[in-house]
C-alpha cells in the first residue's frame, strides 16, 4: 500500500482480507473497494456480512473472478448478496491446471512491452489472475510454467515483482492459442496450370472476375516437372482470403494447394472446363466445380460465384 489516494480508507479486503482501500463513501449504500488482489469492486453490506462465513475457497474463486474484470480493462463490479452464489458455480473458474498456464501464457504477452522486454508480475497481488490461492501457491506455479519450458523467471525485486519471458515453446503454445492469423488483405490465389493453352483463360477469364470483385488474384507460375510445393506457395496460401482451383488438367499441385486452403479454412472455387477429358479425382467430385466453355464463361460464372462466397463469409 504504498500509494494511498486521499480520502481512502485502508481496511482489510472483504474477500480476501488483506489490505486493501474504501473510496469515500457519499452516502451510497455499498462500498467501493480498490484491492491490489481483487481489483476495484463495489460489495453491498449484507454481501459482506455473508461473505464473513463463507469457507476460504469461496473468496478465492471470488478474488480471482474480480480480478478479471480490472484485468481486462472493465467497469468495477457490483457484489450483491444475491448472486454470490454465481461466483463458485461459475464455469469460468478454470478446472485444469493448463487453461491457467495458458491463462498465464496469454498474461505474459500482454504484460511484455515487446519481444526481450519481460513481463512483470507482483508475487504479493498478481495470484487471483491465475486462481491461485496466495503468493506461495504463485510461486509454485511460476516454477511449473518453467518446468513446462513454457516461460523465463527471473529472481523477484525487494517489492516482489518477479520479471517473465515466453520460450520459444511459449510463444508457439500462444501462436496455437491465437489460431490461424487471419488473412487481412484481398488476396486470392490461383491454382491452375499455367500453359500457353491456359493463358487466355487466365487473362479474360479468372484474373477481370477476380479483380472485379475486388480481390487482387495471385499465381505463382511452377516449373512443370516440379512437383515440389515450395514454401512460397505455401506462404501465399496462408496470405489469401480466396482460392480459385481449376481442374481441367487434373494436376497434382492444384489439388494439393486446394486441399491446404481448405485446412486454413480458406475458401475454395473449383473450376473445370465442361470438354475436360481427364476425370476428376474422386475425393474432390462432392464439391460443386463451375463447368465453364470459354474464358468469357468463366469470367461470368467465377464473378457470380466470388460474390455469393464473399456474402456467405459476410
Ligand atoms: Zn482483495
Amino acid at each position: 500500500m504504498e500509494h494511498i489516494k486521499l480520502g481512502n480508507i485502508i481496511r482489510p479486503c472483504p474477500v480476501c482480507k488483506l489490505g486493501a482501500e474504501e473510496l469515500p463513501n457519499r452516502g451510497r449504500l455499498a462500498s467501493e473497494i480498490e484491492c491490489p488482489r481483487c481489483g476495484q469492486y463495489s460489495i453491498s453490506s449484507t454481501a459482506e456480512a455473508v461473505l464473513e462465513h463463507r469457507p476460504d475457497t469461496f473468496r478465492y474463486a471470488m478474488s480471482a473472478r474480480l480480478r478479471a474484470y480490472t484485468e481486462r480493462g472493465e467497469s468495477p463490479p457490483m457484489v450483491m448478496d444475491a448472486d454470490l452464489d454465481g461466483y463458485l458455480t461459475d464455469s469460468s473458474v478454470p478446472r485444469r491446471i493448463s487453461d491457467r498456464i495458458d491463462a498465464f501464457l496469454i498474461s505474459t504477452h500482454k504484460r511484455m512491452g515487446r519481444i526481450g522486454v519481460p513481463a512483470q508480475f507482483s508475487v504479493h497481488d498478481d495470484y487471483p489472475l491465475f486462481h491461485c490461492k496466495d503468493d506461495s501457491e504463485f510461486h509454485h506455479f511460476l516454477m511449473l510454467a518453467l518446468n513446462m519450458g513454457l516461460v523465463t523467471v527471473g529472481s523477484r525485486d525487494a517489492s516482489g515483482r518477479v520479471p517473465v519471458e515466453l520460450t520459444t515453446s511459449g510463444w508457439m503454445r500462444l501462436d496455437e492459442l491465437q489460431g490461424p492469423a487471419p488473412a487481412t488483405g484481398h488476396q486470392c490465389f490461383v491454382a491452375m496450370r499455367f500453359s500457353e493453352e491456359m493463358a487466355p483463360v487466365y487473362q479474360q477469364g479468372m484474373e477481370p472476375a477476380i479483380r472485379e470483385c475486388g480481390y487482387e488474384p495471385i499465381r505463382v507460375d511452377r516449373v512443370e516437372h516440379n512437383n515440389k510445393i515450395c514454401d512460397l506457395i505455401i506462404a501465399e496460401l496462408k496470405r489469401s482470403r480466396l482460392v480459385v482451383a481449376d481442374f481441367t488438367f487434373n494436376r497434382g499441385g492444384v489439388y494439393f494447394e486446394a486441399g491446404y486452403a481448405l485446412g486454413l479454412g480458406v475458401p475454395v472455387i473449383w473450376t473445370r472446363r465442361a470438354t475436360a477429358s481427364d476425370e476428376l479425382h474422386f475425393d474432390t467430385r462432392q464439391y460443386n466445380h463451375i463447368e465453364w466453355t470459354t474464358p468469357e464463361d468463366l469470367r461470368v460464372k467465377l464473378k457470380a460465384r466470388i460474390e455469393a462466397t464473399a456474402r456467405l463469409k459476410a
